[in-house]
């Protein structure tokens, strides 16, 4: 199935590795250049390279947090009227909310609800403009169904959640697209360490931890990213204007509802 979106440009932001590297990966497949983002800049330079080599995109790698004005600043100036956008950042700590400050709450805040919205209110006029936009937010399946010892990601991802339901409606008559993706368990570093606490605090071993996990998922295993990714560049196909302020669960069918 061609997407549509060859010759489109795209900032992809967290990307140097896990979910938003696997978005940027199936854009490139796509024939989409991406201006990709990440705080080590070793690491996402060779991100960069291996896209580069393996697809034959334009491939930007721009260090810096996107978390920071001047992160953000510097994704947009290497690609100042993207066609896709995809909003990303490292999930916040877990733990116990009972030890979390305010500061720890502007953070969490600032990196999964202002942050993405900072940056589609910086590209949202062009794309309308255009008259193509697809915005791709990775939330978390703790969006339906909140984790305990991720407090701080169930509030504040919820947060952009609302606000982009509302915002989705008023753009999607210029085929300026908002949607999220909310993983479930991808097998990345970030779903190692969230492992690894809790493995921590209930006193078991990572192992016997993983395993149960593994086990209790309808699919019996973990998401590997790539699939991840293909979800993101469907999302922004040319042929999905229609789909609009939707939140697509990924998680191999572990949220039990008859319907979502
Ligand atoms: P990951 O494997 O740890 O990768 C995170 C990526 O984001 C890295 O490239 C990292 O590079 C970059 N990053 C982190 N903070 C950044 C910042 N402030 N500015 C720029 N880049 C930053 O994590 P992941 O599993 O892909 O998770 C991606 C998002 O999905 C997270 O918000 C996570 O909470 C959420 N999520 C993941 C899962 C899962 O199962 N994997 C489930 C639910 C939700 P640098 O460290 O070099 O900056």
């Amino acid at each position: 199935m061609d997407l549509g979106l060859r010759g489109k440009r795209a900032i992809v932001c967290a990307a140097s590795k896990g979910l938003g590297r696997a978005c940027a990966i199936a854009l490139a497949n796509e024939g989409v250049d991406v201006v990709i983002n990440g705080r080590n800049a070793d690491l996402l330079e060779r991100t960069a390279a291996e896209i580069r080599d393996a697809t034959g995109v334009q491939v930007v790698p721009v260090a810096g947090d996107i978390t920071t004005e001047e992160g953000r600043q510097a994704a947009l100036a290497a690609c100042p009227a993207p066609d896709i956008l995809v909003n990303n950042a490292g999930g916040p700590p877990t733990g116990d909310f009972r030890n979390w400050s305010r500061d720890e709450w502007i953070a969490a805040l600032d990196a999964n609800m202002l942050t993405p919205i900072a940056l589609i209110r910086a590209v949202i006029d062009g794309m309308i403009s255009r008259r193509f936009g697809r915005i791709v937010n990775i939330t978390s399946g703790a969006v339906k169904s909140p984790i305990p010892e991720l407090g701080l990601s169930n509030g504040a991802r919820a947060g952009l959640t609302g606000f982009v339901a509302g915002l989705a409606r008023q753009v999607a008559r210029h085929n300026v697209t908002i949607n999220n993706l909310l993983p479930g368990p991808f097998l990345t570093d970030r779903l190692d360490h969230t492992l690894g606490h809790v493995a921590q605090v209930s006193g078991r071993s990572y192992e016997e931890v993983k395993a149960e996990r593994t086990r209790s998922n309808p699919t019996g295993r973990f998401g590997d990213p790539a699939e991840f990714g293909n979800a993101c560049a469907f999302l922004c196909a040319a042929s999905s204007g229609f789909i609009v302020g939707q939140n697509l669960l990924l998680d191999g069918g572990a949220f039990n509802a008859t319907m979502g």
